[in-house]
């Protein structure tokens, strides 16, 4: 018996598969989306420039806050160790040299701890 004219379907993902951010790797499921908020801050240190623009995002990551903080290293930003990394995260600048960004949720009502990611 011949199996003549079989379709085989294959189903390809790749080409709309959604990369981490932070490991790079391919995101099975739903990502974890990030934003960074616009910048509104009071706290821009004088001599402060527009020379290191944000992207506000939304990046995408494995469910997995280490993949987050990965990211953050690689682009040199801070974390704030009194929040949490979550769906919106505020940038602040900091008064540092090189100038850096240090991101919190904004949710912690004492000072900011940022530490780099
Ligand atoms: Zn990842
Ligand atoms: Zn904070």
């Amino acid at each position: 018996m011949e199996l003549m004219g079989v379709t085989i379907r294959t189903i390809v993902n790749d080409t709309v598969a959604i990369r981490c951010d932070g490991c790079r790797e391919v995101i099975p499921g739903t990502p974890w989306r990030v934003n960074l908020l616009d910048i509104v801050s009071p706290e821009v240190a004088v001599g402060w420039d527009e020379s290191s623009p944000l992207n506000p995002g939304p990046h995408q990551f494995h469910s997995d806050p280490a993949c987050v903080r990965r990211w953050m290293a690689e682009k040199g930003y801070y974390f704030c160790r009194r929040g949490e990394i979550r769906e919106i995260m505020r940038p602040v600048a900091l008064p540092v040299e090189p100038p850096a960004w240090g991101l919190c949720d904004g949710i912690h009502r004492d000072e900011h701890e940022f530490v780099p990611a």
